[in-house]
């Protein structure tokens, strides 16, 4: 799983279920979806940002109110809610600050921790949620222990859900609606308050979607309503050990002009009408992935860079 900055390993059968914020503060929940014999299973993560300097004492704060509303939630249905919290040490991660452990137990039993990233600067509380008595302490604490709030890389940020693994440039946040489904994923980002834009696509069920037809017909097919104002030249390169059309070009027309590109001039920014896209079928599994970005100055090597970084399959 990789979001808003934060990366962490999950077993593959918990999925999305809800999520909100930006990198500066947010929520993300993911869990196994199963309802029957036992609770969900899953993980919550929510971040916060915090200004000034922050205390042991600040973050201990922190926690006492959340268990405090666990514990009134529970007492309204009538159920005895146990908390405890331990200050842990983690030699691994020196950056975080006030680190504590808790657990709570009412309606669902929660494992988890919170603390202040000296690095990123957001106060992470992560926790693995599930039933009351299942015993999942131990894939809490692996589950837990993957967790990292910030980038390794500092340059590239890890985006991952529904087995799409892509990684685009920090300065890239996502932005809009992203669409999150088994055989459609759709990730939009924006560079700042810029006009650069990158979206990555990932169909599954490739055979369906082509139908047979080449990539390239596939794709102006799909690409109808715009294909009139992008003027581009095709090649084929490789990556993954797939051929992958590259449309290289820019993007004329009225229309783009007079929806946004002299709205902008007005507020004296450049538009982006540099054109790059990437589209590759991966028969391994079954996918077809799409890489577009519209930029202020040509950057194919960026693109190319996310295609390497976009893990089609093993
Ligand atoms: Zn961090
Ligand atoms: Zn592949």
């Amino acid at each position: 799983m990789g979001w808003q900055g934060l990366s962490m390993q999950v077993p593959p059968a918990w999925n999305l279920v809800a999520y909100g914020g930006d990198f500066k503060a947010g929520s993300l929940r993911l869990d196994n979806g199963e309802f029957q014999t036992h609770g969900v299973l899953g993980v919550d993560i929510r971040w916060i940002p915090i200004k000034g300097k922050v205390t042991d004492a600040d973050i201990e704060k922190r926690l006492t109110q959340y268990l405090d509303s666990i514990t009134k939630s529970a007492k309204r249905q009538k159920i005895a809610a146990v908390t405890q919290v331990k200050e842990v040490q983690d030699a691994k991660h020196p950056e975080r600050l006030g680190l504590r452990a808790f657990t709570w137990k009412a309606d669902r039993k929660a494992v988890g921790r919170i603390w202040h990233c000296g690095e990123c600067g957001r106060v992470i509380i992560a926790q693995v949620l599930g039933g009351p008595r299942d015993d999942f302490n131990n894939l809490a604490a692996d589950v837990l222990q993957t967790l990292d709030c910030h980038p390794v890389d500092s340059e590239w940020r890890l985006w991952s859900l529904y087995d799409l693994q892509t990684e685009l440039p920090a300065d890239y946040a996502l932005t809009g609606k992203p669409q999150l489904m088994n055989i459609y994923v759709s990730l939009p980002f924006a560079r700042g308050t810029s006009l650069d834009t990158v979206t990555v696509e990932q169909w599954g069920v490739a055979n369906v979607q082509l139908r047979g037809a080449y990539l390239d017909q596939w794709f102006r097919e799909k690409n109808k309503a715009v294909e009139g104002i992008l003027r581009y030249t095709a090649s084929e390169g490789e990556m993954h050990g797939h051929p992958v059309l590259a449309l290289s070009g820019r993007r004329w027309g009225l229309s783009y002009w007079m929806s946004q590109a002299l709205q902008q001039i007005g507020r004296l920014q450049k538009p982006a009408t540099y054109f790059e896209a990437r589209i590759w079928e991966c028969p391994d599994s079954n996918k077809i992935f799409l890489v577009q970005s519209f930029s202020r100055r040509p950057q194919p090597e960026v693109v190319d860079e996310i295609v390497e970084r976009t893990l089609c399959h093993g």
